[in-house]
């Protein structure tokens, strides 16, 4: 692989003033060639040539994609940030702040290591998408393309080792986004150079291939091309015709993905037509097809529909003289030249006054295909052109960004990502683990938000644990969900310690009571029981008796089967004698003026305590039913009511009083709600939760034990106070 022709500064310049005469355009440019070289002077490339001529071939490289003055200028001057002592502050003083801001990022996306062959987790698109991301602009890609087209022209004069890197990265990266930006002469020639040294055999073999049969080959194109050209003259066409060869990589490309022969590959003996309309193609499409046999399924129409990197196009297979096999391309001047340059056809600089921007503005929103192909990272349409690069960097650039370990391997992170992030993505333990976070070889808080090319070092001590705070820090789901499953095995182990506490409370109470604790502490029966007091297990279970959410009297009664309450246990331990018959009545706590015996039992639906307003209510064969006055059970029933009163002296009874809590879920809502009632010493009988997916609201419904309203009423309000609690009311059925 040789280095092509030479070039020299007057070949830049030849080059430029075929498309640039303003004099303060190509003043700048000179400015900028004198100044590289001043600045450069006595560095010598590794070919032993001066410095300069480099700069020299990528100014050539962007000359010939007409690309503008300041792209120009800043192709020589894109090494001077990097390899002299100028700043970019200095640039954009003697030259313009956007030359310095094109030769900035050009230096930034140069520094990104390439990991790719050494790591098994390397992604391409990956390093393609921070690419591009930090170059922000496609000016400054194209200079990099420029540069990078150079450097594997003289890649000769590397070290094996790093020619086998330079290649890899340039067919993993470049050529990928050269082919993205369609700029079709610079991606051919970087695959074909990356080819021969990642693959020599493969590409001498190729190489041999092509060269083989290349006289007939030859042979045959004229003979074809002398056909045509007489068809295309009688029908008083313009046109210009010429042979093509395939590019060595695309036909080994061919061959190796895509499982074909040699001689199976279709387009080796290809064609091109250049006419001047898209009319005219289309003409041109109709004589060939008529004069020659078309191979069917092989007309494809890239005009009506443009490939998504803006390629147009007519192509056709037709069988020629000796049933030769060719394929021939038909195109405008236009469209060849975006076929060949890409994009950098779009951004082609045009001089003079009389140049329309609005219709230059819509040429490019119809034409600019390939900026869909790039939102297609994001899911997003973009058709407002004249927004253009706002979007594509909103859209693209800034819908994720990439970070580097210090290692260089890519990370794709959320938008608004911090160093915890980033962390958990590494791996989960180091995540756990972490307790610092060094971002470009500085120490930042743990929650600094990252930016695209930022550099993160995760700090880990062993022994450290998330904390709950970190939940709102995060913005990626795999972060949170980790924090959240680590704390909630973190909980359990606390609950388990709490185990052997919960079973001596259990103990104590079943003996106080006067039963054996060994006869009803099985955990089977025990595990049997634990939804009716609102937990999933025993553990959760014994966990609510230390800290108090869990009454042990109510789950002893459960446990035994016994119904009488704390209070009835009480009073016949204090007087053995026969209660009297103002005790059976006062079993509710209430009385019915002026009757002495009647059967009366609180009403489940509402759940009266002593001091709220009741009625009772006469039911058939169930005695007395009390109900809250406004309890929706007993309005309009007024013939079957009958007034009661709360028992004056019956002051120490439990009552169950039901709760509804309402809230926005979050986490240790749940906890919070029952370390309210524990501190107030009210005992919990059953509470579930459920959480409403699609409003995230929480539902609690807790039952729990009163002695009066006033006490139901502070713990309501105590309720109120927990967090993101929205409201606490009585349960009504
Ligand atoms: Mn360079």
């Amino acid at each position: 692989m040789a280095e092509k022709k030479k070039i020299t500064l007057e070949d830049v310049y030849s080059e430029v003033e075929t498309y640039i005469n303003k004099p303060e355009s190509l003043d700048l440019i000179h400015r900028a060639a004198e100044f590289a070289e001043k600045q450069h002077d006595g560095q010598l490339r590794r070919s032993g040539e001066p410095y300069v001529v480099h700069l020299y071939n990528v100014a050539y490289i962007l000359a010939t994609l007409h690309v503008g003055p300041e792209t120009i200028a800043a192709g020589f001057l894109h090494d001077t940030i990097e390899d002299t002592a100028v700043s970019k502050e200095e640039l954009g003083k003697l030259f313009t702040p956007e030359i310095a801001e094109i030769v900035e990022s050009v230096t930034k996306i140069g520094a990104l290591p390439y990991k790719g062959k050494d790591d098994p987790e390397y992604q391409a698109a990956n390093h393609r998408k921070l690419f591009i991301a930090m170059a922000k602009d496609v000016r400054v890609i194209l200079v990099k393309l420029a540069d990078r087209l150079h450097n594997m022209r003289t890649l000769q004069y590397q070290s094996e080792a790093s020619q086998k890197r330079i290649a890899a990265e340039t067919m993993d990266v470049y050529a990928p986004i050269a082919h993205r930006l369609g700029i079709s002469a610079i991606k051919n020639e970087l695959e074909d150079l990356s080819f021969f040294y990642l693959d020599r055999e493969s590409y001498y073999r190729i190489a041999k291939l092509v060269e083989m049969k290349k006289a007939e080959r030859d042979e045959s194109v004229q003979a074809m091309i002398k056909d045509i050209s007489r068809l295309l003259t009688e029908n008083h066409l313009e046109f210009r015709i010429f042979g093509r060869s395939k590019h060595l990589y695309s036909i080994y490309h061919k061959m190796e993905v895509k499982h074909k022969r040699f001689d199976e590959i279709l387009d080796l003996l290809a064609i091109r037509i250049i006419t001047k309309t898209k009319q005219n193609c289309y003409e041109v499409l109709g004589y060939i097809q008529s004069e020659y046999t078309p191979i069917p399924g092989r007309l494809k129409d890239y005009i009506a529909v443009p490939k998504t990197n803006m390629y147009q196009s007519l192509h056709t297979t037709i069988i020629g003289e000796d049933e030769k096999i060719f394929e021939i391309q038909i195109r405008t001047e236009e469209m060849d030249e975006i076929a060949e340059r890409g994009v950098a056809a779009h951004w082609r600089y045009k001089e003079g006054s009389n140049y329309d921007t609005h219709a230059r503005q819509k040429e490019i929103e119809e034409k600019l295909s390939w900026f869909r192909d790039f939102a297609q990272f994001t899911g997003e349409n973009a058709d407002d052109a004249s927004e253009l690069m706002t979007t594509l960097r909103h859209d693209v650039f800034e819908a994720n960004v990439y970070v580097m370990t210090p290692k260089g391997r890519v990370i794709d992170l959320p938008s608004g990502s911090t160093p915890i992030d980033f962390a958990y993505r590494i791996h989960t333990d180091v995540g756990h683990t972490m307790v610092g976070a060094i971002v470009n070889n500085a120490m930042v808080p743990l929650n600094t938000e990252l930016h695209t090319g930022d550099v993160v070092q995760i700090k880990t001590q062993k022994g450290t644990g998330p904390s709950e705070d970190w939940l709102k820090i995060v913005k990626s789901n795999q972060a949170r969900n980790k924090i959240r499953a680590y704390l909630t095995r973190k909980e359990n182990e606390k609950k388990s310690e709490h185990v052997e506490q919960g079973e001596k409370i259990l103990a104590d109470e079943l003996r106080r009571r006067g039963f054996d604790p060994d006869e009803y502490m099985d955990k089977k029966k025990i595990e049997n029981i634990v939804k009716e007091f609102g937990v999933f297990n025993y553990v959760d279970l014994m966990y609510g008796l230390v800290v108090k959410s869990i009454s042990p009297v109510s789950l002893v009664e459960k446990l035994t089967n016994q119904r009488r309450s704390i209070n009835e246990i009480e009073l016949s331990k204090l007087n053995r004698k026969e209660p009297s018959r103002r005790h059976v009545q006062s079993k509710t706590g209430l009385i019915i003026p002026g009757i002495e015996s009647m059967k009366m039992s609180l009403a489940q639906c509402c759940l009266p305590v002593y001091g709220d307003e009741v009625k009772g209510f006469i039911t058939k064969g169930e005695g007395v039913k009390v109900h809250r006055c406004d309890c929706a059970n007993v309005k309009g029933n007024n013939a079957r009511l009958i007034d009661v009163q709360w028992d004056e002296e019956d002051r120490e009874r439990l009552y169950d009083a039901g709760l509804v809590v309402l809230a926005h879920d979050r986490s240790f809502l749940f906890t919070d709600i029952v370390t309210v009632a524990s501190q107030s010493k009210t005992p919990i009988v059953q509470i579930t939760a459920n959480t409403n997916r699609e409003t995230l609201m929480a539902s609690i419904k807790m039952k729990i034990q009163v002695h009066n309203l006033d006490q139901l009423q502070t713990l309501m309000a105590n309720i109120k106070k927990v967090e993101s609690v929205v409201s606490v009311e009585r349960r009504t059925h």
